[in-house]
This record gives structure tokens, C-alpha cells and sequence, in this order.
């Protein structure tokens, strides 16, 4: 039986690390793989950004899940202490005293093997195998893999394959920044977003993607539709764009939800409908709207915050609340209904008296269909009123009859 034992600190795991395994594991063909995230690196210290150990080893787990018969192990994470690897592989060793044990690594740790912890010990206990992280250090790996053998009577197989020139550095450095992506296994990167571990953010390709999954296929141009003007919206008011993205992207993600299903929606997330917000679909998807894609995309709680006021809208709203109320009403795609031009000329005006108009034009087409208004939006439009008012600016002349748009 032959043990691929495959530590690091997975900080997080990258496809340099997946390609190292399958390498190895098409070169070696262990009976196991494991992935054995260190609990205290003893050659270099964890970064700042690093989550916890625990979050390192579901994304560990994470990562075996793309690898078959590969697992991740906690063996170092139950220890206290520096992870040697001296110690996990006598762990090992009792716990697969026939096995071959293969050490994985790649070059970096093989040509500091002999300044770890008992390194007699780790290749008396185990084989190694070396998979180069770089091309042009042939000689360099060989002539240390020549030294092991010959100084300890180690096994040392040097794996051949391209080498993939990513760290978990690299990938820490570029997923604040909305990049990273390719650079991680699918799931890994899923995971990173949804807990938004080293202060990532997604790329909107693979925000856009998941959130046009819960859609139905023709809302999505209405989403891209309220994405594109949210963008621009932010851009003339100061906002950042990125965050109008966000919010109009996830904007409608609950819409597609039954009646029953927004109410499981609000019971999980403890949100306590009111009568009116109960009688509507239209107001349940904008309380469950944010939760929802907090949980599954880890979205910040300003984002879910422009999620939540986009349908009824509120008093003093952010300018992201107002960008994204806005943007929702005249997006594009929007067309035929009395003032939509006249708001779409305010809304880069002057962002009260675009919102009194949106309002004003809100609270006419409820009362027209015969229903109450919630009162949010009711207030919300005495509050923008109001404020035009102190501000001396006149309000957009529109009535509910003027001429269709
Ligand atoms: P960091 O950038 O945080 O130092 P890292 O990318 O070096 O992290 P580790 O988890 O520390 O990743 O490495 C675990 C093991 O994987 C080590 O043996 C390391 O040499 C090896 N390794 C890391 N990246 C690669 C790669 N791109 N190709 C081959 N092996 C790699």
C-alpha cells in the first residue's frame, strides 16, 4: 500500500498544488492521497489574511474533492505546537505501519529538507517525491535529491511534468482585487467568496453566473439591464461602481421564489414580514433578496442593505440605495409607462428629485391597481419631498395621466 501524504499550509490550496497531486499520483499510483493542512508552519509564518485553521481545512477538503482518493487529514490541526512533519508521519506510520509513505513537496521545501525538524527521521519514515514549482531547476532538484539519497539512503522520486507557477501568496494578492479565480479549484473559490476569507470579492463573471442560475431566463437582461445603469448611476454620483454592480446584480435574486417559498425564506433569515410586505411577492423578495445572496456570496451588509430598500425605498436612503432603486426603475430594458423619461433625465440630475418622481410614480401605480402603498414608501416620498422643498429646488413636474414615455 502506498500513503501520498501531501502537507502545506493551503492558504488557501491553488491548481498548483491539484496539478503537483495528480502528477504524482499518475507517476506514484498511491492507494491514498492526503492533504495535510499545518496548524503552525514551522518554516514560514502564516500571513495576516489567513483564516482560521479550521476554514483552511474545509478548503483543503475542498480541494481532495477535485482529486480522486485524495482526502484532507486534521492530524496536524489536533496537535498543538509547530506542525512538524517528523511528528505527523510517526502519527502515520502508526496509523499505516505496512504502507510506503510518500512525502510530496515541492522545490522550495526539497532544497530546505535538511534544515527541518528530524529530517533523518522524516526520510527514514518516508519516501519523498519533488514536483518542480518552476522550470530551469533540473540540476538544482536532481543534485539535492542525490544528496538525500546519499546522505540518508532516502527514496527520492523527482517527478516530471510543465510546473504551474502559482503560490498561495499570489492568489491572496489578487483576490481582493476580483481576480484569483482560475488560479483556485471552482469549489475553493466558491468557498473564499461565500466567506469572503482574505478580503476577497468576486469576479463579476462568476458573480453574474451564479446569480443568473436562480433567475428565470427573462429577467436576466432586466438584471444586466439594472447593472449597466447602476454602473453609470455610481459613476456620476461618486459611488463605488463596483459595489452598484454588486447590489444590481443580486438585486432580483429571490424573485423566482413561490409565495411559500420567500416565507421559509424570511423564517430562516428571522425576518418579520408586516401585513403589507405579506400580502405582495413584490415586497417579500426584497427582505429575502440580501440575505440570501450574503449567504451565498458572502455580499456585505451596505450591499444587502441596497437590496432591501430597492422596491419600497425609505427615508434618507444611502446614494447605493438610491443608485440602485433607480437604476432598477429605468434601466434600459424599461419602457411605455408615463414619466420614465423625465426620471431617466433626474436621475442624473439631482438624486432627490429623481427619487420624489420614482416615489411619486411608485405610490400612483399601486393606488392605480387598487392597492395600499407601504408605508415606506410612503414616508420615503414625504421625506424627498421635503428635502427638495429645503433645498429650494423644484420638484419634476409629472402627472399620473402626462403623455406614455
Ligand atoms: P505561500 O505562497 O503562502 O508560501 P505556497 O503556494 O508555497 O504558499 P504551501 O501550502 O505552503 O503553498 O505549499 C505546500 C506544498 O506545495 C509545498 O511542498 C510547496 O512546495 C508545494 N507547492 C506550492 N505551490 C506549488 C506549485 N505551484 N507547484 C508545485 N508545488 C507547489
Amino acid at each position: 500500500m502506498k500513503v501520498l501524504v501531501y502537507g502545506g499550509s493551503f492558504d488557501p490550496p491553488h491548481i498548483g498544488h491539484i496539478r503537483s497531486v495528480q502528477v504524482a499520483a499518475a507517476a506514484l499510483e498511491p492507494d491514498q492521497i492526503l492533504l495535510i493542512p499545518a496548524a503552525e508552519p514551522p518554516h514560514k509564518a502564516l500571513s495576516k489574511a489567513s483564516p482560521p485553521a479550521a476554514e483552511r481545512l474545509a478548503m483543503a477538503e475542498l480541494a481532495a474533492g477535485e482529486i480522486p482518493g485524495c482526502q484532507a487529514s486534521d492530524v496536524e490541526l489536533e496537535r498543538s505546537g509547530p506542525s512538524y512533519t517528523s511528528d505527523t508521519l510517526r502519527q502515520l506510520r502508526q496509523r499505516y505501519p505496512a504502507a510506503e509513505l510518500i512525502f510530496l513537496m515541492g522545490t522550495d521545501m526539497l532544497l530546505t529538507l535538511e534544515d527541518w525538524h528530524e529530517p533523518e527521521t522524516i526520510l527514514s519514515l518516508a519516501s519523498a517525491a519533488v514536483f518542480a514549482r518552476e522550470t530551469g531547476r533540473e540540476r538544482e532538484i536532481e543534485a539535492a535529491a542525490a544528496r538525500l539519497r546519499q546522505r540518508y539512503g532516502a527514496t527520492v522520486y523527482v517527478l516530471s511534468g510543465e510546473p504551474v507557477r502559482v503560490s498561495s501568496t499570489q492568489v491572496r494578492a489578487l483576490l481582493p482585487a476580483r481576480r484569483g479565480r482560475e488560479l483556485v479549484p471552482e469549489s475553493v473559490y466558491g468557498y473564499i467568496i461565500q466567506k469572503r476569507l482574505y478580503g476577497a470579492k468576486p469576479d463579476f463573471d462568476w458573480l453574474r453566473e451564479k446569480a443568473y442560475a436562480y433567475l428565470k431566463p427573462g429577467r436576466v437582461p432586466h438584471v444586466q439591464g439594472t447593472e449597466a445603469e447602476a454602473r453609470s448611476l455610481a459613476a456620476r454620483w461618486g459611488v463605488d461602481v463596483d459595489d452598484a454592480a454588486e447590489a444590481a446584480i443580486v438585486h432580483d435574486i429571490t424573485k423566482k421564489c413561490s409565495y411559500d417559498e420567500q416565507l421559509c425564506l424570511c423564517e430562516k433569515y428571522g425576518i418579520i414580514p408586516d401585513a403589507c410586505q405579506l400580502a405582495s411577492e413584490k415586497l417579500l423578495h426584497s427582505l429575502t433578496g440580501g440575505p440570501f445572496a450574503a449567504e451565498r456570496f458572502g455580499i456585505p451588509e451596505h450591499i444587502v442593505q441596497a437590496v432591501r430598500w430597492h422596491t419600497t425605498g425609505r427615508p434618507a436612503m444611502t446614494d447605493l440605495q438610491r443608485i440602485v432603486y433607480l437604476a432598477d426603475y429605468i434601466e434600459p430594458n424599461r419602457h411605455g409607462f408615463s414619466g420614465l423619461a423625465e426620471l431617466r433625465q433626474a436621475a442624473y440630475e439631482d438624486l432627490d428629485a429623481a427619487m420624489d418622481l420614482a416615489l411619486r410614480m411608485s405610490l400612483a401605480e399601486v393606488r392605480e391597481k387598487g392597492r395600499q402603498p407601504h408605508e415606506d414608501t410612503v414616508t420615503a416620498q414625504q421625506y424627498y419631498e421635503k428635502r427638495l422643498k429645503e433645498r429650494g429646488v423644484p420638484p419634476v413636474a409629472w402627472t399620473p395621466e402626462a403623455d406614455q414615455d
